[in-house]
């Protein structure tokens, strides 16, 4: 069958409660690895002729989706789905039908695993598929193409207008990653894909592991779920070395939830690294607590640039409260002893949970300015299904099931319900002037100058940051 993976327009989405400066496009592109995954599945013997269409960092409209699904005339057209982009999506399986009535729009992504009874229920939407769906979209595409109707009901991560309202959704996630083929990145144009914060571009995302063992109150970790799956560190390097290789890439995003939840791994990725003598550079997300220095050098060795961590609080009792649990003085050490050992260290905050003191927000932004990070995004905190905070505003009626809402009925408008819903203004005020309090510090700028791996890096980043503070100050964020 003729089978097209799209990645809708960005003209509808939704940017939710933190502020939101409007540089997309200047900060980077990356590749929507997942879809990627789905369409080597799908390829795998000839069996389908799979493309994709990546809209959003093709800076695609809905009408030139339109025009372009017109001209194809697939059979079938997958739809990428989270719920911040639930009306693009929608959009996109209106212009389906559009094109052809007889086009089969299929809808998968984080959204649909949160609401697929919603989502079937869409007009335009055929099909939907809640969870990991490299091998069930492959039986779906089997069943219509050999007319087996029957048999769809049995896959049990999808839903039809057909379905029994009481049939069970389950989406077993895949259990072996070996055994899925590389992502299928020669169906994109590879050099669309850049970030601000890589040495050189283009650049790719890695995905070496599915899932995060911990379970902090904000975090809806929905998809991948907590049991951790891991790919082989031949499997993992096997990936880079192909796409260093095919496309000249030496820029690598690992997109695990957390990449160093077993460290034996990392080491063994770090040792097949250096031992295949790849030229590489790479960055990962980690905690702050499972890092040693002993690992932090063969990550170093290995081609580590840039460490993410999620440190969300500089208060204890949030900590506590949020379920994340870092010892902050740990935290000091490790950040520390990340800086100092010549990678960069980048941290993510929130402000704003739930019963947060005027002192724990400005407490978390000096110990962000007392850690020895490159880089900061600081957020504000919001609700969102699947987290243990969402069920316990509901269970407690402190808002209404605001997401559902929205999702039945877009009219409906999500950033008015949460619990910072009446402290919005103040914490967006914060927000932006602990950007400012971060960044415009001489002493951060001064250390910037001097830490820079890349001239040119730095001159994009500081073009972005001119349009970000420019925003800021001039109130031009919503
Ligand atoms: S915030 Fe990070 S560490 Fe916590 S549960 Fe989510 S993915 Fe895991």
């Amino acid at each position: 069958m003729k089978i097209l993976l799209l990645y809708p327009p960005r003209e509808n989405y939704i940017f939710g409660i933190t502020p939101h400066v409007h540089i997309d496009a200047d900060a980077g592109f990356y590749p929507p690895i997942g879809m990627l995954y789905i369409a080597a599945v799908l390829r795998k013997d000839n069996k389908h002729d799979v493309s994709v269409l990546d809209a959003y960092t093709q800076q695609l409209s809905h009408a030139d989706v339109a025009a372009h699904i017109k001209n194809l005339r697939p059979d079938i057209v997958g739809i990428y789905c989270s719920t911040y982009y639930l009306p693009d999506a929608l959009l996109a399986a209106r212009s389906v039908k559009q094109a052809g009535p007889s086009i089969i729009t299929v809808v998968g992504g984080p959204h649909v695993t949160l609401y697929p009874r919603e989502t079937i229920r869409q007009p335009d939407v055929d099909y939907v598929m809640a969870g990991e769906s490299e091998n069930s979209f492959a039986e779906l595409a089997d069943c219509l193409e050999q007319k087996r109707g029957a048999d769809i009901e049995a896959i049990t991560n999808v839903l039809t207008k057909n379905s029994p309202a009481d049939k069970i959704i389950s989406a077993p996630p895949v259990q072996n990653l070996d055994a899925l083929p590389l992502p299928a990145r020669d169906l994109l144009d590879y050099r669309l894909y850049r970030s601000i914060l890589t040495r050189r571009n283009p650049m790719t995302t890695v995905i070496t592991s599915r899932g995060c063992p911990y379970s902090c109150n904000f975090c809806s970790n929905i998809e991948s779920g907590k049991k951790v799956r891991y790919r082989s560190a031949g499997n993992v390097v096997d990936e880079l070395e192909q796409v260093h290789s095919s496309f000249g890439i030496s820029d690598f995003l690992f997109f695990d939830e957390l990449f160093t939840s077993n460290k034996k791994r990392v080491h063994e990725i770090c040792d097949e690294i250096l031992r295949r003598k790849l030229r590489i550079r790479w960055h990962c997300r980690s905690r702050a607590d499972v890092l040693d220095r002993e690992l932090v050098r063969h990550m170093r060795a290995a081609g580590c640039r840039l460490i993410q961590f999620g440190i969300e609080t500089g208060s204890e009792r949030l900590q506590k409260l949020i379920n994340k649990n870092l010892d902050l003085s740990g935290v000091k050490e490790t950040v520390a002893t990340v800086y100092d050992e010549g990678i960069y260290t980048y941290a993510d905050f929130i402000f704003g949970f739930p019963t947060e003191t005027a002192d724990e927000t400005e407490r978390t932004l000096r110990f962000a300015q007392s850690l020895k990070l490159d880089y900061v995004a600081f957020g504000m905190f919001h609700p969102i299904p699947g987290s243990t905070f969402y069920d316990q505003g509901l269970k407690e009626g402190l808002f209404n099931d605001f997401w559902r809402e929205y999702v039945v009925d877009q009219k409906n408008v999500i950033t008015d319900h949460s619990w910072t819903r009446r402290d919005r203004a103040k914490f967006h005020g914060f927000c932006s002037s602990a950007y400012k309090r971060f960044y415009l510090r001489p002493s951060y700028m001064l250390k910037k100058l001097l830490r820079t791996d890349s001239p040119a890096q730095l001159l994009w980043q500081a073009k972005s940051a001119l349009k970000v503070f420019s925003n800021l100050f001039l109130g031009k964020f919503e």
